[in-house]
């Protein structure tokens, strides 16, 4: 990327415009920081009602690899990000031979696939679960039982705890794999967690790099439940090696544009890198309400080319995830209550309430998040456990 794209510029004759293939709630938030700085949006999803769609100035209803919707995109737009990982890769090559594309398609098309993740990380000096890569029959026989008990990933498509099965026995992995319909899969040796942690950073086109705090995560039946950040929340040097290594992630892959990287923190106290995704991340979203810059916000600076700050955490502060299940069931009259104690949550001080603007809400669906600042970490914890009793989310 070389000359930056200033907000309400004229850039090949139309208004600065910002492109994002994928429209999820992770796009719409994208939508909202870019519309916020002035720039014009556009999203490309196949869904109609998709979130980001319905609040972009322009939304092309395609798939994403359909040639028309990227001429398209490509026409429109003065520079393209993605907000899922796995937007085919070709496509952000397409894309990206005649635009500015961040992240670029060879960061997306590593993270995309765990085995070459793994190698990455283990290429910047990160440790990494012992493990092993199995796209055949023989790899599979040949495994270490040092790598049981263990946990089957697929090496693509795997998210929310989705493409994955435990396994403890090797009778129980090739049941696994067969399970699997025997597609690439790494196989992971099952570590003790303490806890887990992220770390998001944003990287320009220049170098430059920034990072916010890191956050600590509790997930529940495979699905981020709650994100905390505020002093004391990880100790400080694991956050200080948590830090390095992100930034030594990114540099590896000259990245640019935002990127979260997951830990494990073992009960030993070592720290073992688990996965990244190459865009914003659930666990970063308490920075629209405790940090000076959103993630968001950085996302449209490195894309736009735009100088980066380190941003400054203000608030303490706790993310509590809103799936589907907080949604009363509908009565079949179409009566009653159709939504959850938004009245009284809200009445709590520093309740920040962001909802996505899906139509159904189902078990396990992303619907918002209630970010909760607060002055000290016991005052935040102390509104964050009452939101959570109010909308039926177990204590933490
Ligand atoms: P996803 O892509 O679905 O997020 P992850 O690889 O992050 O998949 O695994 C989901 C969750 O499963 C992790 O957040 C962690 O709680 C648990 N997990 C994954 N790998 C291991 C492991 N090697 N040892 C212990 N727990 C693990
Ligand atoms: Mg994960």
């Amino acid at each position: 990327m070389s000359r930056a794209i200033l907000p309400g510029a004229m850039v090949n004759g139309q208004m600065a415009t910002l492109g994002v293939m994928g429209g999820g709630q992770l796009g719409r938030m994208f939508v909202h920081a870019a519309q916020a700085m002035g720039y014009f949006t556009v999203v490309l999803d196949p869904d109609a009602a998709s979130p980001a769609g319905r609040v972009s100035h322009h939304h092309i209803q395609t798939d994403y690899w359909d040639e028309q919707g990227l001429a398209q995109l490509m026409q429109r737009c003065a520079a393209i990000t993605t907000e899922f990982e796995n937007v085919p890769a070709p496509a952000l090559v397409t894309l990206g031979a005649h635009r500015p594309v961040a992240p670029a398609s060879e960061s997306v098309a590593i993270a995309q696939d765990r085995a070459a993740e793994k190698a990455h990380f283990v290429r910047c000096g990160v440790p990494v679960a012992p493990h092993a890569v199995i796209e055949k029959a023989e790899q599979l026989a040949a495994v270490s039982d040092n790598l049981l008990p263990g946990i089957l990933k697929t090496t693509r498509m795997g998210y929310d705890g989705k493409g994955q099965i435990r396994v403890k026995t090797r009778e129980a992995l090739v049941d696994a794999w067969a399970a699997l319909k025997n597609v690439p899969c790494v196989l992971e040796k099952m570590l003790p967690l303490q806890a887990e942690c992220s770390v998001i950073v944003a990287r320009g086109a220049d170098g430059q790099m920034v990072n916010f705090p890191v956050q600590l995560n509790l997930h529940r039946d495979g699905i981020l439940a709650v994100t905390s950040v505020y002093e004391g929340a990880v100790p400080t040097d694991v956050a200080a090696q948590a830090v390095a290594a992100t930034r030594a992630i990114a540099e590896g892959l000259h990245y640019v544009g935002v990127l979260c990287v997951e830990f494990f923190l073992l009960e030993g106290g070592q720290l073992v890198v688990n996965e990244m995704a190459p865009r914003p991340h659930n666990s970063g979203h308490y920075t629209m309400n405790a940090c000076d810059q959103s993630q968001f916000e950085l996302q449209v600076r490195t894309l736009a080319g735009l100088p980066l700050s380190q941003p400054r955490q203000h608030s303490s502060a706790i993310m509590l995830n809103l799936l589907g299940d907080l949604w009363p069931e509908a009565t079949p009259t179409g009566k009653g209550p159709t939504s959850p104690a938004w009245g009284q949550v809200l009445a709590l001080p520093g309740t920040h309430l962001h909802l996505y603007g899906k139509l159904s809400a189902r078990p396990g669906r992303k619907m918002g998040h209630l970010n909760i600042t607060g002055a000290t970490p016991e005052a935040v914890r102390a509104t964050a456990l009452q939101a959570a009793a109010l909308l039926g989310i177990e204590a933490f």
